[in-house]
């Protein structure tokens, strides 16, 4: 699900960022983008001649199935509850666009998959085990296999069942994220979730019993009517359950949500921002506290169970996307698959879906990246490094940045590390706005 660039969790961006009442503007910078051929459709890094003769082998993929049992009102991932039965279609379409991506690897084994949504926990088990050997045959899947590596899926607790984990397991997947967002019967009800409370503990039992022991659990606080007590006990519910990792988001209100809407038309009061704050607050303290670190802004692990796909996104690296409204990096080069189920079905000359939003290399972008993403890691960025660059491509960049960062570090925002800037925890609840901060400096 969140896009990588603009958001923490891939493939969406209305759960991701922290509360942002803190900052004295709206935080939500849309980065300034080169697209190379936004409207043509067939745009592709893969189809531009030569575009990629200076990538390194992707060692990473992602994969989106779009479909799930109900369109959740606060939801804005490119997902849709299928009344015409694509499944089939949509798996084979899939296959083709894996074997056409698979090049790219060089025959270089992957090294994390990711498979989101919508809900993929939703595919039938046998439309699951053709993609499953599909992957097998298009890449080399040793070093996953091997343990060695880390490949993902996530579900929904109410369409977990065990001939799909047992599949799943089969198929080589290591790790589950479980979409179990609240513990609460009335915060479930608010998101207009489908399962209850005890379907999530089931859902991780059968994914142990079939043998996949990473586990994460994602929680959404800030929910509408529930208070700090209510967020308190989701937390300790989720502890209870023994998951390595924990992703924990903040509500927010996109543009185009039915829950926006009504929001907007007054039928319900939004949780306070003062509350939104101590509950991210209180989050951390809770969960350290247990045992899991806070390595990026919304997102907590045991030491070493971080997790590896999502850090390849937040650190720049190198991945392919597949399935309908997906977003790629290799080589510099950005792309978004066509949004739609059906243009994503269209009948293909070369395998490759339609692609919107591609963008070509462009250094300023990418140093705007790795800022954005960068900052909201717990370990920060390179000091030496990004102030080298940006001098290069803007004059004066190094004496700007300088003066910034003297300007956090007094304000107990930013720590500064002989080779590192980093975000102090207070730091963390206006990473974004900081993150502008920064780009803006650099620009001059
Ligand atoms: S299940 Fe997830 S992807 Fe599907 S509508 Fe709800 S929030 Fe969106």
């Amino acid at each position: 699900m969140v896009l990588p660039i603009e958001n923490t969790r891939p493939e969406s961006s209305n759960l991701s960022h922290p509360p942002t009442a803190v900052l004295p503007d709206d935080t939500r910078i849309p980065l300034p983008q080169q697209r190379a051929d936004r409207n043509s459709g067939w745009a592709h890094p893969l189809r531009t001649p030569g575009a990629l003769a200076f990538s390194s082998p992707v060692r990473s993929l992602y994969i989106h199935v779009p479909f799930c049992s109900h369109k959740c009102h606060y939801c804005d991932f490119y997902s849709l509850v299928d009344t015409q039965n694509r499944q089939e279609s949509f798996t084979q379409r899939l296959i083709q666009e894996l074997h056409r991506l698979a090049p790219a690897a060089q025959g270089a084994p992957l090294e994390t998959i990711f498979v989101g949504g919508g809900t993929p926990s939703l595919l039938e088990v046998r439309h699951w085990e053709d993609l499953l050997r599909a992957l097998e045959q298009s890449f080399d899947l040793s070093q996953i296999r091997a343990g060695k590596g880390e490949f993902t899926v996530e579900c929904n607790p109410e369409s977990v069942t065990a001939p799909l984990l047992q599949a799943l397991r089969w198929g080589g997947v290591d790790r589950i994220s479980m979409g179990a967002q609240s513990f609460d019967r009335s915060s479930l009800k608010t998101l207009e979730r489908l399962h209850n409370p005890e379907s999530v503990p089931r859902a991780l039992d059968l994914a142990r019993n079939a043998g996949i022991h990473r586990l994460s659990i994602d929680l959404i606080f800030g929910v509408p009517g529930a208070t700090l007590e209510d967020w308190m006990r989701d937390l300790h519910a989720a502890l209870a359950l023994g998951t390595e990792h924990l992703s924990c988001y903040n509500l927010t209100y996109e543009p185009n949500t039915a829950m926006t809407a009504r929001m907007k038309r007054g039928e319900f009061v939004p949780a306070d921002e003062d509350l939104e704050i101590e509950m991210y607050e209180r989050t951390r303290t809770v969960l350290e506290d247990a045992g899991l670190v806070r390595y990026e802004v919304s997102n907590y692990a045991r030491p070493g169970s971080e997790a590896r796909h999502n850090l390849v996104y937040w650190e720049q690296g190198q991945w392919l996307a597949a399935g309908p409204s997906a977003s790629g990096h290799i080589g510099g080069w950005r792309w978004k698959n066509a949004p739609r189920l059906d243009d994503y079905l269209r009948d293909s000359p070369d395998g490759l879906p339609p692609a919107v939003d591609v963008e070509a290399p462009d250094p300023a972008r990418l140093l705007r990246e790795r800022m954005w993403t960068g900052l909201r890691l717990t370990r920060g960025i390179e000091s030496a490094a990004i102030t080298t660059e940006a001098q290069e491509l803007f004059p004066g960049a190094r004496e700007r940045l300088f003066r910034l960062c003297e300007k956090l570090a007094a304000d107990e925002l930013l720590e500064v590390a002989p080779d590192r800037w980093r975000l102090t925890p207070g730091g963390m609840l206006q990473a974004d706005g900081i993150a502008v901060l920064f780009m803006e400096a650099v620009e001059g």
